[in-house]
C-alpha cells in the first residue's frame, strides 16, 4: 500500500539463527533490546528467547564491559535470533563481540569517534561480513566535555526553527562519521537518528532518507513509559512508514521490552506492512448502551486467544447490536452483547446465544474450532462477513433501552473505570 523508499539491503544473522534482511524489499523487521545484564548469562539467554518467542526479529544487547562480551560466547549458542552488540565508549568491546560471533554491531558516533578505532571495527566486521548500525542519538551527539566546543557547535547550527540546530548537528555528525566508512569502502551499514520528540524524529528521518540509501532503523529514543511512549513512538513511526521510510524499527519503553516487540508488530500489522500472525481483535469502546462487563471480557479474550490462536483470524467483541455488526464487518468470529447475554457468530452464521458468564468459554471454543477448520481446508479466513439480522437479536437479547431509561441497568463497565481511578 505504501511505496517503500529504495534502500540497499543488509543481512543480519547466519545459518544457525537465520538471516534477517534489512532494506530493499525485505519485510520491515522489529527489534528490541534486553533490559538485563548481558554478563548474567542464564538470565540474558532467557530474556532473549522470551523476546524472540514474542516475535522479535533481532535482539540487541549492551556490552559495556569485558565480562559482557565474554558472556556472548556462552549466550550466542543458546539463542535462535540474530544478536546485535551495542557498543559505547570502548571500541575493544566491538572487536570482542565480533570475535564472539555476534551478528551486528551498533556504534554511536558520539561515543566512539577516533578514526583508527572505527577503522579497526570496520575491518573486523568486514572480515566476518557483519553489518554495522551507525546510530546517532540526541543525547550523545552534542559535545559535553568541552564547553567551548559545545557552544561553537550549537551556535554554528543555530536556526530559527525549533531545535533545527540539533537536527543539523546530528546530520552533520552522521555524514562525517559515514565518511570514515566510505573511505574504507565499507557499505554494509544501517543508520538511525533518534530523538525523543516525535515531530523531530519525523523531520530528521525525512531528511536523512533523501541523503542516504542505507536502510533506516526507526525509533524514538527515551520515549518514556509505555502509556505515553506508545503514542510518541507510533506518532513518529507510523508517519514515516506511511511515507515509505523505514526498514527496521525499535519501539522503546521504560518497561518490559516484550511490549516493544508486541507494539512494533502491531504497528506493522495495522499498516499492512507485515502479514499478521495470530488474532486481529476488534472491540468496541463501549457507550451508554453497554450491559455486560466488556472491558474485562475483551482483556480475557485477548489473553486467551494470544496463547491459542496462530492464524490471522479476525475476532470482534462488540457491546451491542446497534452499531456492532457494521463495525465487526469482515470478522470471522464475533460476539454481540445485549442484556447480560451474547450472541456468537462464525462467518455470518449464528452459533450460540449464551449468558454473560458463558461468553468467554464459548467464544474461545468457536475460535479454536474455526482455526482447526481453516487448517483442515474446510474454511477460509475472511470468506464471509457477519451479517445481522434477521432474526432481530435485539428482541432476543433484550436491548435494555427500557431498563436504561428506568435507571435499572447496572453500569458495570463504568464502575470498573471509577475503581481504576
Ligand atoms: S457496539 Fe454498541 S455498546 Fe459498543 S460502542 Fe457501539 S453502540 Fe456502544
Amino acid at each position: 500500500m505504501f511505496k517503500r523508499r529504495p534502500t540497499r539491503q543488509i543481512c543480519v544473522g547466519d545459518d544457525r539463527v537465520g538471516r534477517i534482511l534489512i532494506g530493499g524489499d525485505a519485510p520491515i523487521s522489529v527489534q528490541t533490546m534486553t533490559a538485563g545484564y548481558t554478563h548474567d548469562v542464564d538470565a540474558c539467554v532467557a530474556e532473549i528467547n522470551r523476546l524472540a518467542a514474542a516475535g522479535a526479529d533481532i535482539v540487541r544487547v549492551a556490552v559495556p564491559q569485558r565480562k559482557d562480551t565474554e558472556a556472548l560466547h556462552h549466550i550466542l549458542p543458546q539463542v535462535r535470533v540474530p544478536i546485535v552488540a551495542d557498543v559505547h565508549f570502548h571500541f575493544e568491546r566491538a572487536l570482542e563481540a565480533v570475535e564472539a560471533g555476534v551478528h551486528k554491531i551498533r556504534l554511536n558516533p558520539g561515543n566512539i569517534s577516533d578514526r583508527d578505532q572505527v577503522n579497526a571495527v570496520i575491518d573486523a566486521c568486514r572480515e566476518r561480513s557483519i553489518p554495522i548500525r551507525v546510530g546517532v542519538n540526541e543525547g550523545s551527539i552534542v559535545e559535553r566535555r568541552d564547553k567551548q566546543k559545545r557552544l561553537q557547535e550549537l551556535g554554528r547550527f543555530f536556526a530559527d526553527r525549533r531545535q533545527g540546530h540539533l537536527l543539523a548537528l546530528m546530520i552533520t555528525k552522521l555524514e562525517e562519521y559515514l565518511d570514515i566508512f566510505y573511505e574504507r569502502d565499507f557499505h554494509d551499514i544501517c543508520i538511525s537518528a533518534k530523538l525523543m520528540d516525535a515531530a523531530l524524529v519525523c523531520e530528521i528521518y525525512q531528511e536523512i532518507s533523501k541523503r542516504f540509501d542505507h536502510p533506516l532503523h526507526l525509533g524514538v529514543t527515551h520515549a518514556g513509559p509505555k502509556e505515553t511512549g506508545a503514542i510518541r513512538s507510533i506518532a513518529a513511526l507510523s508517519g514515516l512508514l506511511c511515507q515509505g521510510i523505514g526498514d527496521t524499527l525499535r519501539i522503546s519503553y521504560a518497561n518490559d521490552p516484550i511490549y516493544e516487540v508486541e507494539d512494533g508488530l502491531e504497528l506493522l500489522w495495522s499498516l499492512s506492512l507485515r502479514e499478521r500472525k495470530g488474532v486481529d481483535l476488534i472491540a468496541c469502546p463501549t457507550c451508554g448502551r453497554i450491559q455486560v462487563d466488556l472491558f474485562t471480557l475483551v482483556q480475557d479474550v485477548r489473553e486467551k486467544l494470544a496463547a491459542e490462536i496462530e492464524i490471522p483470524m479476525k475476532v470482534a467483541v462488540m457491546g451491542c447490536v446497534v452499531n456492532g455488526p457494521g463495525e465487526a464487518e469482515g470478522a470471522d468470529v464475533a460476539v454481540f452483547a445485549g442484556d447480560r447475554r451474547g450472541i456468537i457468530y462464525v462467518q455470518g452464521q449464528r452459533v450460540a446465544n449464551v449468558t454473560e458468564e458463558q461468553i468467554l468459554d464459548r467464544l474461545l471454543e468457536e475460535c479454536r474450532t474455526f482455526q482447526q477448520r481453516v487448517r483442515d481446508g474446510q474454511a477460509t479466513l475472511g470468506e464471509k462477513s457477519v451479517e445481522i439480522v434477521p432474526p432481530d437479536p435485539i428482541g432476543e437479547l433484550g436491548s435494555g433501552i427500557d431498563k436504561i431509561a428506568a435507571g435499572e441497568v447496572e453500569r458495570i463497565t463504568q464502575v470498573r473505570i471509577d475503581r481504576g481511578n
